[in-house]
């Protein structure tokens, strides 16, 4: 299973397309615990599309958060979904996000949108100010 963080993006935006196309709708309910989580302040839905595998985009569970959190394993070497628009100051990175972070040819910039978190946390990791312990595993 090729769960990296591109294919989760890819699925991510699979389904934000097909959402606002109309080929997949988003219920009311979580289809695992039934629960109706409400919309959030910006009327958004609360509930979530949840993928076993992120190569099948359209394949989605839709779950309320308590849900989605408690099914996404911890460590899949996946962050969750970035909060585009609105930057994310809590986000945090993880150690295979950092290597990412260390190893990448992409922009800083690019980088901060794809995790989640502001360009100077990118540039303090890449700078090695943050997580400097940090080894390679290889
Ligand atoms: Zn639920």
């Amino acid at each position: 299973m090729t769960n990296d963080i591109f294919a989760q993006q890819r699925a991510y935006w699979h389904v934000k397309d097909a959402l606002r196309r109309g080929a997949l709708s988003r219920p009311a309910k979580c289809e695992n615990c039934g629960t109706d989580p409400g919309l959030m302040k910006n009327k958004k839905s609360k509930i979530q599309a949840h993928h076993e595998d992120y190569n099948k985009p359209f394949d989605v569970k839709w779950l309320c958060v308590k849900c989605h959190i408690a099914v996404t394993p911890r460590n899949n070497n996946c962050t969750p979904a970035p909060r585009f628009g609105v930057m994310n100051n809590a986000a945090k990175l993880s150690a295979e996000n950092v290597l990412f972070i260390k190893k990448s040819p992409l922009s800083g910039r690019k980088l901060a949108l794809l995790f989640g978190v502001n360009a100077s946390t990118v540039h303090r990791v890449r700078s090695g100010r943050n997580w400097a312990k940090l080894e390679d595993g290889k």
